[in-house]
């Protein structure tokens, strides 16, 4: 590996090449056994009643948005401080988006926002476990009429949890990514988590083009009828992919455990330093620390200077996130910066330290210094 850190990367072992090397020796590189042992599997570890598994994080929320019934001009709202595809998956069903600020101590969606921001067509709340520390889904669902669904984007929260209850379970649906910096890893790959059989049989029907395998109809002598429902998408996952995954879910908790004693050395080196402002985490609360966000006091151009700075000092750090309707395409919707200001200001503060749970101990020492480094170079 190069010297840099990155901020986050894969961690991959012999059981995870044995268990992919096994399926390109048997029978179904596709959507086969492997897929369904991965979402039995999955939902064990979460404690939701079904998982639909999907090629992509995206493809899991184009999926549940689908499932949970947004259809064209509904509207949706959500978090602009998250990855664009949160909110690309309402338009791609022909839905508006509605953004609703952030709370600025965890940078989760605020559930008053939420309330200030709902319109009649307000059909579905995507809230996101913005670096792994849970929405407050409580909140958000007394914030909302009961007729409006609910989604979590735990594409960072896998294995995090709120009062005991785990992700996966807080939202009418949930759902994950499998993407190499995610807290496991497929490749590409993704899941819907939720405990309504309708809301599952939907997103399973959704990710392969809407077909519908089905007893032909009476009078009907045709042993290789299908139909084709609703317009879905090949959004399936590999069994390839999938038994990397169940191999990677086998390992989650000591994952999130290293990524837990990592958070706890970067909370405890840095408590003294003024200038930045460290992650919180609300009572009841376990993150899964996909990030480990520091915030720049100071703001935006101090920010800059200590981002290049940490990567001058070989750290591969990063921002999460520019708030989405600052890109192009969505100005050219309409959308304009001052919007959610509260969100506007933790991206123009933050930067992701690096945090994977392949760190050794030297690796994090390293990072604390280089940061205390910078800092007092910098701020
Ligand atoms: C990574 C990510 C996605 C998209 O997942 P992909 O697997 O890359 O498609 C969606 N939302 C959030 C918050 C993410 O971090």
């Amino acid at each position: 590996m190069s010297d840099v850190l990155p901020y986050g990367r894969q961690s991959v072992n012999d059981d995870d090449i044995k268990a992919v090397s096994d399926v390109l020796r048997s029978d179904f590189l596709t959507t086969g056994p492997a897929v369904s042992q991965f979402e039995a599997a999955l939902g064990r570890q979460s404690g939701a009643a079904h998982a639909v598994a999907v090629n992509s994080g995206t493809a899991a929320l184009h999926a549940a948005y689908f499932a949970v019934g947004v259809r064209p001009k509904d509207n949706v709202l959500t978090t602009p401080l998250t990855f664009a595809a949160t909110a690309n998956a309402a338009l791609y069903l022909g839905a508006t988006v509605t953004f609703a600020d952030i709370s600025p101590d965890t940078g989760t969606i605020d559930p008053a926002s939420v309330a200030k921001a709902m319109t009649p067509g307000t059909r579905l709340v995507v809230a996101v476990d913005y670096a792994g520390h849970p929405a407050d889904y409580g909140a958000l669902r007394a914030a909302v009429a009961p007729d409006v669904g609910i989604v979590s984007d735990a594409a960072h929260s896998l294995g995090a949890s709120w009062d005991g209850r785990m992700v996966g379970t807080l939202a009418d649906a949930t759902t994950l990514s499998f993407h190499p910096v995610k807290l496991i890893t497929t490749g590409e790959g993704g899941a819907v988590l939720t405990d309504d059989a309708d809301v599952a049989s939907r997103a399973r029907t959704f990710r392969t083009h809407g077909i519908v395998r089905s007893d032909a109809p009476d009078g009907v002598e045709e042993p290789w009828y299908y139909e084709m429902e609703e317009l879905g998408l090949n959004y399936r996952l590999t069994d390839i992919q999938a038994a990397l995954g169940s191999s990677q879910l086998r390992r989650a908790a000591e994952f999130v455990a290293r990524r837990r004693a990592i958070a706890d050395v970067y909370h405890r080196a840095f408590a003294g330093l003024d200038a930045i402002r460290l992650p919180t985490t609300r009572p009841g609360v376990a993150s899964a620390w996909h990030l480990y966000v520091i915030r720049v006091r100071a703001g935006a151009e101090m920010r800059r200077r200590l981002f290049v700075r940490l990567r001058e000092l070989g750290l591969g750090v990063q921002v999460h996130y520019i708030p989405v309707y600052w890109h192009p395409y969505y100005r050219r919707l309409g959308y304009r910066p001052g919007l959610c200001p509260n969100a506007e200001e933790f991206y123009s503060q933050a930067i992701s330290l690096p945090m994977f749970p392949g760190m050794t101990d030297t690796d994090v020492e390293s990072v604390v210094e280089r940061v205390q480094t910078a800092c007092a170079s910098v701020l």
